[in-house]
C-alpha cells in the first residue's frame, strides 16, 4: 500500500488499473479467469466462444467467428457460456454500499472482520454538491441542490469523528472489538474481496449503473464495467446491444402501440435489405413486428 491507502496496481494489464473511488474508496481487479496476464491463456472473449462451441460438437453449420457467435448468444439468452469468465475484486467502501452490494447473491466474497481487527479511522464523508435533499418522485432517490449543504457535508463528519472517538474510547474501557463497533456509522469504510462469473456480474452492472442505483454504488459499478470492456470487449459491446440497451414491451404496451402505430412491414424489409440484414436477423424483427398485429 502507498501513502494514500490505495493498493499499487500490481500487474501489467490494463485491465488491473486501481481506480480511485469516492472520497477515501477504491476497486481493482485482482485475478480473472482466464487470465489476460497469461500468455499461455486465451483471451475471455475467445474462452465465451469456446465454451459455447462444444455444444455443437462436430457441429454441421458453417463456423462463425468468436464476435458473431458471442452476439448470437447474447441476443438469444444463451447465458452459460458467460459463466466461464471469473473476475475478483478488491473492494474498499463504505459499509452501507457493502450492504448494497452483498444484496446479489451470486458473488462469493469475504470481508474484512471488525471481531478481528481495529477499523481505521475511515468514514465516507458526502462532499457539499453531493448532499441533496429527499427526491419526491423516485422516492428512494436524492435530487436537487440545498443551500445548507456545506454544513451538512460538515456535521456528517463531526458526528462521524464523534463515533469514532466513542469507539476508541470503549476499546480503551476493555470492551470487546465486536461490541465497541456497535457505536460506528453506516458510513465507515470496510474492503471486502469480491468475486462473480461475468454472466452474473453483466446483470450486476446493468441494475447497479442505473439513474435507479444509489450514487455511491453506481461509482463502483461503473469502475466494474470499465474493467469488463478491458476482459471482454467483444462481450461488453455485444451485451450493451443486445441487453443493456434494448427495451421489452409489456402485453398491454404491445397493445397501444398496436392501436396507435402503423407499421409498414414493406419498408422495414426494403430497409433491412438496403443494410445487409440477413435472412434470420430480418425475420426476428418481422416475427415481432408481426406479434403486434
Ligand atoms: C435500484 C434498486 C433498489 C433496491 N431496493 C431494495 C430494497 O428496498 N430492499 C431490498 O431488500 N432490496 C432492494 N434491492 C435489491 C434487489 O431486490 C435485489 O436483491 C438485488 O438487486 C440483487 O438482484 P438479483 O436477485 O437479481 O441478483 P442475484 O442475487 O445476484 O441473483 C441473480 C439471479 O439469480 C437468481 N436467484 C438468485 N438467488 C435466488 C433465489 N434464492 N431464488 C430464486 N432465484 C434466485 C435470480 O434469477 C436472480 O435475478 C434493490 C436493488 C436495486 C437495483
Amino acid at each position: 500500500m502507498n501513502n494514500s491507502n490505495i493498493p499499487n496496481q500490481e500487474k501489467s494489464h490494463p485491465a488491473f488499473e486501481v481506480y480511485k473511488v469516492l472520497d477515501k474508496g477504491f476497486i481493482r481487479l485482482v485475478d480473472c479467469m482466464p487470465s489476460p496476464c497469461d500468455p499461455n491463456s486465451i483471451s475471455a472473449d475467445d474462452a465465451i466462444a469456446q465454451m459455447a462451441r462444444v455444444s455443437y460438437g462436430g457441429g454441421t453449420d458453417k463456423k462463425r467467428d468468436n464476435s458473431g457467435l458471442i452476439n448470437y448468444l447474447m441476443e438469444n439468452r444463451h447465458t452459460s457460456p458467460f459463466e466461464g469468465v471469473v473476475l475478483k475484486f478488491h473492494i474498499k467502501m463504505p459499509i452501507f454500499v457493502e450492504r448494497q452490494m452483498s444484496r446479489h447473491r451470486t458473488s462469493s466474497q469475504n470481508q474484512l472482520s471488525a471481531r478481528y481487527s481495529v477499523l481505521p479511522n475511515d468514514f465516507y464523508i458526502p462532499n457539499p454538491d453531493r448532499c441533496q435533499g429527499q427526491d419526491v418522485d423516485m422516492k428512494q432517490g436524492s435530487c436537487g441542490h440545498l443551500s445548507n449543504n456545506e454544513k451538512i457535508s460538515k456535521s456528517i463528519n463531526e458526528e462521524s469523528n464523534t463515533s469514532y472517538k466513542k469507539y476508541e474510547e470503549l476499546l480503551e474501557m476493555g470492551l470487546s472489538r465486536e461490541l465497541a463497533r456497535t457505536v460506528l456509522s453506516v458510513n465507515i469504510y470496510t474492503e471486502a474481496y469480491w468475486m462473480m462469473n461475468l454472466h452474473n456480474l453483466l446483470h450486476f452492472i446493468n441494475l447497479r449503473v442505473s439513474p435507479h442505483a444509489q450514487y455511491e454504488i453506481r461509482e463502483y459499478a461503473e469502475k466494474m464495467r470499465e474493467t469488463v470492456k478491458r476482459i471482454a470487449p467483444i462481450t461488453l459491446n455485444s451485451w450493451e446491444k443486445h441487453v443493456q440497451k434494448s427495451i421489452s414491451f409489456s402485453k398491454e404496451d404491445m397493445s397501444i402501440i398496436k392501436e396507435c402505430s402503423n407499421v409498414d412491414i414493406e419498408l422495414i424489409k426494403n430497409k433491412t435489405e438496403e443494410l445487409g440484414w440477413s435472412k434470420r436477423k430480418t425475420d426476428k424483427i418481422l416475427s415481432k413486428l408481426n406479434s403486434l398485429s
